[in-house]
């Protein structure tokens, strides 16, 4: 009689698509990062959603490196920070938090214009050869691009609150022969680029030509044909085209029209338009970010900057020496106000995830 075999768990690396498909896709927790198309050639977007177009050689890049199939954060902040944060560190690890202000501010900047700042400094002095940026059509549908210069970075700025497969920029960006590229986005997709640097056995697709992560605060993103359909066309009766910006203020989602007038509704009327693939999401701050970047807890046309690692630091300090920006001290209550949303995010997160099986997220 032939010897038994020793079975061995499968990990990971033996996983497929259809893991994926299975684990993410069908229970609607993707987040539509667009991790896995960016550096799966196999994997398309279609019908707005990540979709195998060819056969599957099983080799787990795809569910290695989503933010959805598993996502240990403490193992994460060990690698990146040398520790893991305490239970009042509610906004993850940072070495500094200020408001801050781009000087001039340049574009149509969502709040203090930051971002834009950060990225057009990093440019200009060589931190950076390209920025994978969310741009729009002019139907609001966001559009990841690689931005070379700082004229491409500054017609970019505010925010889509949509979602958006930004990722995929990255790929583009590794595909123009950028070697020190920049990323600025969501929680998401920020923690799908750092488990992709930080991997212990990494596959190897350029990861080391990432220099630098800009996360954005983040309580939510909207689907677009609910935000669009639901909201500015069904209760505003304004054409996507007829959009000026799209903001949150004061417990209240705006719309502002071309003629500067604003449409709003109480933020917790909009529930019904958010992205169902954002719900088993706790990190509201960015916090596997060199750098995270908000409104809440900064005055209006301010942001709140937090800086994690020495690449934000870095980064932070040069931009605010060379007067690209100017920074004050942010307000004890502004702070407070940040971290109790990101506790509040975090809370939502424990009463849903008790919902989602095979779900592999954990703080
Ligand atoms: C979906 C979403 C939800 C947010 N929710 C909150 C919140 O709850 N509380 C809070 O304080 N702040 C939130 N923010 C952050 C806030 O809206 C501003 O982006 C932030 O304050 C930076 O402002 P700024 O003026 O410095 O940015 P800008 O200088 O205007 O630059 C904005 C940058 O954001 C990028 N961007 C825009 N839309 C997207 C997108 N959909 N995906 C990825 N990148 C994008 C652009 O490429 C641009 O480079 C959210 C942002 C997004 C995208």
């Amino acid at each position: 009689m032939a010897a038994k075999e020793k079975y061995t768990e499968p990990t990971y690396l033996e996983y497929g698509f259809g893991e994926l498909e299975h684990k993410v896709i069908t229970p609607e927790i993707c987040c539509r990062c667009g991790t896995c198309e960016a550096f799966c050639p196999r994997i398309t977007h279609k019908e707005n959603r990540p979709s195998l177009n060819e056969y599957d050689p099983l080799c787990g890049l795809c569910f290695a490196y989503c933010p959805r199939t598993f996502l240990d954060m403490e193992a994460l902040e060990k690698k990146l920070f040398g520790r893991v944060r305490a239970s009042d560190e509610a906004l993850g690890i940072y070495t500094m938090a200020a408001s801050a202000k781009a000087s001039p501010v340049q574009g149509k900047v969502q709040d203090g214009g930051v971002v834009t700042a950060l990225l057009v400094h990093a440019m200009k002095s060589g931190q950076i050869d390209c920025a994978v940026i969310t741009d729009r059509d002019e139907n609001w549908n966001p559009v990841p691009k690689v931005a070379r210069t700082p004229e491409e970075v500054i017609a970019a700025a505010g925010t889509k609150y949509t979602i958006a497969n930004s990722v995929v920029g990255v790929q583009q960006a590794l595909d123009q022969g950028c070697h020190k590229i920049a990323f600025v986005g969501t929680p998401c997709q920020i923690e799908a680029l750092r488990k992709l640097k930080l991997s212990d056995e990494p596959y190897e697709i350029g990861q080391e030509k990432i220099a630098l992560l800009i996360g954005l605060f983040c309580m939510e993103n909207f689907d677009y044909d609910l935000l669009m359909n639901g909201l500015v066309k069904g209760k505003f009766n304004l054409d996507p085209k007829q959009v000026e910006k799209f903001e949150i203020k004061k417990g209240m989602f705006r719309v502002i029209d071309k003629s500067g007038k604003a449409h709003e509704v109480p933020i917790a009327e909009t529930d019904q338009y958010t992205y169902v693939g954002c719900g088993p999401c706790f990190d509201f701050a960015s916090e596997m970010g060199d750098i995270s970047v908000g409104s809440v807890g900064s005055p209006g046309g301010w942001s709140t900057v937090l800086t994690r690692t020495p690449v934000g630091e870095k980064l932070y300090s040069s931009a605010v020496a060379a007067r690209a920006m100017e920074e004050k001290a942010i307000s004890e209550k502004g702070l407070a106000l940040a971290k109790k949303l990101a506790g509040d995010k975090e809370k939502r997160f424990n009463l849903k995830s008790a919902e989602i099986k095979n779900f592999g997220v954990k703080r």
